[in-house]
């Protein structure tokens, strides 16, 4: 169960004048340049449908990159039907051989692919150099390569046997197909959901976010030259009601990978309990949901690097990440320091377009997550309990740009305080120094969610007793650092309650969701 020797993928820094930044100016351009025509990718096979839907461009909506196919009812049985064809040969494949696909898979990301899959990620999920190099390039390659080392070490788990018998465990494939339904903001992620599932011996059926179908075309093309056969992973960008209704009604439906809203990944779960008789086997479920990821601060905390962890925790990637900081419970003694940091900070954030660089924020997804996130920011203005203190601008006549913005409310119940904004959007809510119990109750008490969370403080005895007191509150708990920005073989990333199921992306806990073990006792 040896494999070669796996590492995290070097992050290029894209410098001024550096030959990486000249590489994919050129690859930005080129691909401002065509529209391609994207088909469904069934059994290997390229289909097109009348339904034709467009990738835009984010911050400029006007700009159309890509057209692509949306998947009819008959397309997705076809891609049920391809998945369940696939599946013999590949769940028994040699594991080496898995592995090895999604090794090559990870350099040809690594060595060939980076500026197109940076490139389009920029484009069409709205991430400037910085942020689509750690994803789509370092995090879903390592996403490949770790699962290959983790799926070694769950292979290499048997259990005793004695003289005269021996007892195996065998790591079969889930019986039946995989339905993959992956979110826009994670290039990496969308890679993982199919990837994890599929190097376990399991088939998939993709449904990738709208917005996010260039990259995941992309990813299709690399795993086909890697070697994937056909049929292993089928691509069918559809609208969710359109692919839910074949997949969550097939007996042989196997499992979900899911990232996304809690709202759909609840209905997909009820959905499924009500087809529960239909089903052979009871279908995994795994799913990222929601977060509302907080920052607490200790009277003991240094404030620099709150700041630090406040501005990149909200504002990175426009706040739309499950893990993204978005409310701040900060004592009284240290208020004035915080808020005045995190004003400054933030008043030197520039917003603008991906191709211009230098932009640490630039525009929102679409106008469903514009208009959402702008809401909380109008609402806040005429609020008796809320105020901005800096930030609240929005504009989408060309873009979808809404300036970093933080919110103070003195009511820990206020909305931007509880719901998940997936924006640009941070409040920020003083306690009393002497009410800390009380203000770490509120942590977990004001929301459903448990995914990330960070808490600052330099004593000892506060830092013991905060990670004790929050156990529940987060999957992913940083002490003295940012709750986002988790790195796969380093931090596997997932939460519970209204969050997921925890099943750790990037991590051999993951890939056990995805074999279903035979134990065989032989006698000799
Ligand atoms: N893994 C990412 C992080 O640690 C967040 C993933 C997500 O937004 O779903 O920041």
């Amino acid at each position: 169960f040896q494999l070669p020797e796996i590492d995290n993928e070097p992050v290029k820094q894209y410098a001024p004048g550096s030959p990486e930044r000249r590489q994919l100016r050129a690859e930005l351009a080129r691909q401002l340049e065509i529209v391609p025509d994207i088909p469904l990718i069934i059994g290997g096979k390229e289909i097109r449908t009348d339904d034709q839907k467009k990738v835009v461009c984010p911050h400029d909506h006007a700009k159309t990159l890509a057209v692509f196919s949306n998947a009819g009812k008959q397309e997705v049985d076809m891609a049920i039907k391809a998945a369940l064809d696939a599946k013999k040969q590949w769940e028994t494949t040699p594991w080496q051989d898995r592995a090895a696909i999604f090794l090559k898979a990870a350099d040809l990301i690594s060595q060939k692919y980076t500026y197109l899959l940076n490139a389009a990620t920029m484009l069409g999920q709205s991430k400037n150099p910085f942020q689509a190099e750690i994803d789509a390039t370092c995090e879903l390659a390592d996403f490949f390569r770790f699962n290959a080392k983790y799926m070694a070490g769950i292979y290499a788990g048997q259990p005793a046997s004695e003289k005269g018998v021996w007892n195996r465990l065998e790591y079969r494939a889930l019986e039946g197909f995989v339905f993959a339904l992956t979110p826009f903001n994670f290039t990496a992620i969308a890679g993982n959901l199919c990837g994890a599932p599929a190097i376990m011996g399991n088939t998939v059926v993709w449904k990738p976010a709208s917005t996010a179908v260039l990259s995941g075309y992309y990813i299709m093309q690399i795993l086909a030259e890697a070697g994937l056969p056909d049929g292993v992973i089928n691509f069918v960008p559809g609208k969710g009601s359109v692919v839910g209704e074949s997949v969550l009604h097939h007996p042989e439906l196997a499992g979900i990978h899911f990232t996304g809203s809690t709202n759909v990944f609840k209905t997909v779960w009820k959905t499924m309990g009500n087809n529960i008789d239909t089903y052979k086997s009871y279908p995994r479920m795994v799913g990222e949901t929601g977060g509302k990821d907080y920052i607490f601060v200790h009277p003991s905390a240094r404030v620099a690097p709150v700041v630090t962890a406040a501005v990149r925790g909200a504002f990175e990637y426009q706040g739309q990440k499950c893990s993204a900081a978005s409310r701040m419970y900060v004592p009284a003694s240290l208020w004035d320091e915080v808020t005045t940091g995190i004003k400054s900070a933030v008043e030197q954030i520039t917003v603008g377009n991906v191709t211009e660089f230098r932009h640490f924020m630039n525009a929102l997804i679409d106008e469903a997550a514009f208009d959402n996130a702008a809401g909380y920011i109008e609402r806040a203005k005429t609020s008796d309990v809320a105020e901005i203190l800096v930030g609240g601008n929005a504009d989408k006549s060309k873009g979808y740009f809404i300036d970093p913005t933080v919110i103070v409310t003195t009511d820990p119940h206020y909305e931007s305080m509880t719901r998940e904004i997936f924006g640009p959007v941070l409040t920020l809510f003083k306690y009393e120094d002497t009410a800390i119990d009380d203000a770490v109750a509120l942590v977990g008490n004001t929301s459903p969610y448990a995914l990330t969370g960070a808490v600052f403080a330099t004593d000892r005895q506060a830092i013991h007793d905060l990670t004790n007191a929050l156990v529940h509150t987060a999957g992913n708990f940083y002490i003295n650092d940012k709750p986002t920005g988790a790195v796969v073989g380093h931090q596997p990333f997932g939460g519970a309650r209204a969050s997921g199921t925890n099943d750790k992306a990037g991590s051999m806990l993951n890939l056990l969701r995805w074999t279903s073990v035979r134990t065989i006792k032989e006698n000799f």
